[in-house]
This record gives structure tokens, C-alpha cells and sequence, in this order.
């Protein structure tokens, strides 16, 4: 029996790949040109950091995080997501004593044990965008602009939508959540099972159902919005006008919750219609005393992670990947000795050739360099030793020349454009 990839993992082959690199150019393009510096992280913590860092009663760490001991019966866990390893190492490496905001993204695999769907798989990956020390309503408009940035750079702008909310602060949403529990207690039995558990566990997450059953209900429960405190509510009003400043179009969705224990205030989603049920494409939102929480100084933070899968899956296969330029067909041996060289200098200008091995027959070489798709080969016989030449063939129009196999190499980056 073959061994095949485990369920919910996914192989990347290389017709996606092209899709892939443009995504991950364009991120690192826009985090740049915003001030942020990439981070690369390891892809497993101790359990601890994340029990800690997202959330005992979350269902990521409750459900779906891949723990396991090593050899020494440490509890380690692979990351189920960025925020809290890039914490950890701000805090660790002291890089909380730069100029703030310290600006940081970081790209990589994520891990978590949910039920495999279309657009949900078990490792994924993300691209972490993070502004930490800095409370300023501005840096939440800040990440947010970038944000929209990179799906405008990718041409997707049009089919996303901004959704904002504001959570409050943890006074805001104890008291939210009071009358909110007392609220779907007393609706309990116009509730789906899943809503009845999580009212006990995580409450906010219960907005969150997207059963058309519950919705009555949750349509009329206690709206976080009528709870926010003087501070949050201004914050979220200049974090608005900032956004309208720089004419960034939004929705405020007062149930916009999220996965994670550790938003306050400013949270964000990028939505689309495309993907069913699976309609996040991004999301994130301010964590002020996450850090602390973790260990470290009572540095603010706010940032998004930005699923890739789904980003790719919205580009389609829009993007074309580079064709070879040329195939060189030498017939024979002493023909292979005098086409590696030219290869090697071609590609030493960055051109993509490919070389035969001279043990083929014309024709059959001819075939492979249409199935390669390459703009031209380059045949090289006996004859053409004889005469120091080589034939340039266009595969598109079968239109052939003879150039001096002196200037093959020059010939071809003029071909490539990399004269
Ligand atoms: P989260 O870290 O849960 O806030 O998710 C941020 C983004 O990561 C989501 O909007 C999705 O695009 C993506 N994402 C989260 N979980 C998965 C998953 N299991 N498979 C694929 N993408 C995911």
C-alpha cells in the first residue's frame, strides 16, 4: 500500500506554486513598504504559550491544538497560530526597547485539529502582521490600510469586505457578558445545542453561530456596542474617522466576534461571498495586555493574520507561472560539449533553458520542447559543428535560422529580453 498525506494537510504542486510566490512577493512588498520587518519563527512552543496566550476556554485550545511530549515529557504544542510565538520572542529577544510601534510580520505554517473542508485544512498558512507598544488609534487604521493594500495589490480589493467591530475593554465586555448570558439562558431552548454549550463556556462566541435556527435570537441579544465605556468608544470612533480619512470602505458589524480570548477593543474581518461557508479571508484586532499577560512589558498590540489558502483560492489560476525560453537539442556528444557552456552562461544571466543529452532523435526532441512549452530550440547537429553555426527554431510560427554558435549565448539573452 502507498503511504498518502495525512487528512487536511495538502501538497502545494508546482502549477499552484506560481500563485503562491505572488502572494507571499506582494505581502512582503506592502509589509515593507509599511515599516514592518519580517520575524521567522519556529513552529513549536511549549503547550503553555498558547494555553496562556490565546485562551484556556477557546476552542483552538480546548479542541484543536497538536500537543504532544517529547522525549524528555515536555508538553509541546505545533502552532495553532502567530501571535503568540511572536510575542514570546519580542519579549524574549527585548525588542520591546525599539522605537514604537514595532512594526513585525512573519509568514508560515499554522496547525489546528478542525473538521477538513473546502478552504479549512489542518495545516495551513498564514501571513501574522503585528504593531506592538503603541496604543494610538491610528496604528489600528495603520494595519488595517495595509491589509486592504495587499488585496488591492493582488487585484481582489473589489470581492472583499471590510467588517469592524469594537469589543470594548475587559470592564465593557464583563458586563456585556453578563446580561448576554442571563439573555441566551433565557432563550436557551430557541438555541442550538453548540450555542447552549458555548453560552456557558465562551458566550461572545455564540454571535458568532451562523445557524439560520439561531439567528432570531442572536439578532436580538444585548449588542456589545450599547456597552462600550467612554475610552473604547472613542477609540473605535477615531479609529473609524482615520480609515474614512483615507477613504478605506468598511461595515460595522456589532456581532463580529473572534476565535481568540485576547481582543479588546478595534477587531476586523476581511469577508467574502466566494468560498461558502469558509467566508474569512483575514482577520485580527488590538490585544492591549496580551503582552503582559505573557510575561513581558505592558506593551499594546495590534495586528491580523491573513489565511493564504484562501487567498489563493480567490486568485484562481490567474497566475502564470515562467515558461522555459529554449530547449538546445544537441545531436551527438561533441554537441553537448559545446551547448553546456552556452546553457550555463544563459543561465547565469537568469534565462531558463534546458539542454538534451544528444542521445535523442531530432523529432522526438521537437516534441518535448512543445510539451516543455518553450519559445524556441535550438538544434545543433553535425552539420552545424561543421559549419560553427546553430539553428534558432521558433516553435510558435516553425521559423528557422542559422546563428553563429559564438554568439548562441548573446543570441539567446537578446531572445529573453536579458540583453
Ligand atoms: P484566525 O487565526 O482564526 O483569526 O484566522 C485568520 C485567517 O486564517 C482566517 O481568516 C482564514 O483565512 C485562515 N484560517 C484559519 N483557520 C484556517 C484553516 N483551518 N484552514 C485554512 N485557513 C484558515
Amino acid at each position: 500500500m502507498t503511504i498518502k498525506a495525512v487528512r487536511g494537510v495538502h501538497d502545494i504542486l508546482p502549477p499552484e506554486a506560481p500563485a503562491w510566490q505572488r502572494v507571499e512577493a506582494t505581502a512582503r512588498r506592502v509589509c515593507e513598504a509599511y515599516g514592518y520587518r519580517e520575524i521567522r519563527l519556529p513552529i513549536f512552543e511549549r503547550t503553555e504559550l498558547f494555553a496562556r496566550g490565546i485562551g484556556e476556554v477557546t476552542d483552538i485550545v480546548q479542541k484543536e491544538m497538536y500537543t504532544f511530549e517529547d522525549r524528555t515529557g515536555e508538553s509541546l504544542t505545533l502552532r495553532p497560530e502567530a501571535t503568540a510565538s511572536l510575542l514570546r520572542a519580542y519579549i524574549e529577544h527585548g525588542l520591546h526597547v525599539q522605537p514604537k510601534p514595532v512594526r513585525l510580520y512573519t509568514l508560515g505554517p499554522m496547525f489546528r485539529y478542525e473538521r477538513p473542508q473546502a478552504g479549512r485544512y489542518r495545516q495551513f498558512h498564514q501571513l501574522n502582521v503585528e504593531a506592538l507598544g503603541e496604543r494610538h488609534p491610528a496604528v489600528d487604521a495603520e494595519v488595517i490600510a495595509l491589509l486592504v493594500e495587499l488585496f488591492r495589490g493582488l487585484g481582489l480589493g473589489e470581492r472583499l469586505t471590510l467588517q469592524l467591530n469594537s469589543l470594548g475593554d475587559p470592564p465593557d465586555r464583563a458586563a456585556h457578558r453578563e446580561q448576554l448570558v442571563a439573555y441566551l439562558r433565557a432563550n436557551a431552548a430557541r438555541l442550538c445545542e453548540e450555542c447552549r454549550e458555548r453560552t456557558e463556556r465562551n458566550p461572545l462566541r455564540v454571535l458568532d453561530c451562523k445557524r439560520p435556527e439561531c439567528q432570531p435570537v442572536l439578532d436580538a441579544a444585548p449588542a456589545l456596542a450599547d456597552f462600550l465605556g467612554r475610552e473604547a468608544a472613542e477609540h473605535f470612533g477615531r479609529v473609524r474617522g482615520y480609515l474614512d480619512a483615507m477613504g478605506l470602505a468598511y461595515v460595522v458589524n456589532p456581532r463580529l466576534v473572534r476565535g481568540f480570548d485576547y481582543y479588546v477593543r478595534t477587531t476586523f474581518e476581511l469577508t467574502t461571498t466566494e468560498l461558502g461557508a469558509q467566508n474569512a479571508v483575514a482577520g485580527g484586532g488590538r490585544y492591549d495586555g496580551l503582552v503582559e499577560r505573557l510575561g513581558g512589558p505592558a506593551d499594546p498590540g495590534v495586528g491580523f493574520a491573513v489565511g493564504m489558502e484562501r487567498t489563493v483560492l480567490l486568485l484562481g489560476d490567474t497566475t502564470p507561472g515562467t515558461q522555459p525560453l529554449a530547449l538546445l537539442i544537441p545531436l551527438g556528444d561533441e554537441a553537448v560539449r559545446r551547448l553546456l557552456p552556452v546553457a550555463q552562461a544563459a543561465r547565469a544571466r537568469g534565462l531558463a533553458v534546458d539542454v538534451g543529452y544528444g542521445e535523442r532523435k531530432l523529432r522526438g526532441e521537437l516534441e518535448r520542447a512543445n510539451k516543455l512549452g518553450v519559445a524556441y530550440a535550438v538544434i545543433v547537429g553535425d552539420t552545424e559543428l561543421g559549419k560553427g553555426e546553430a539553428i534558432v527554431r521558433e516553435m510558435k510560427t516553425g521559423a528557422q535560422r542559422a546563428v553563429p554558435l559564438a554568439e548562441l549565448a548573446a543570441e539567446l539573452s537578446a531572445l529573453g529580453g536579458r540583453a
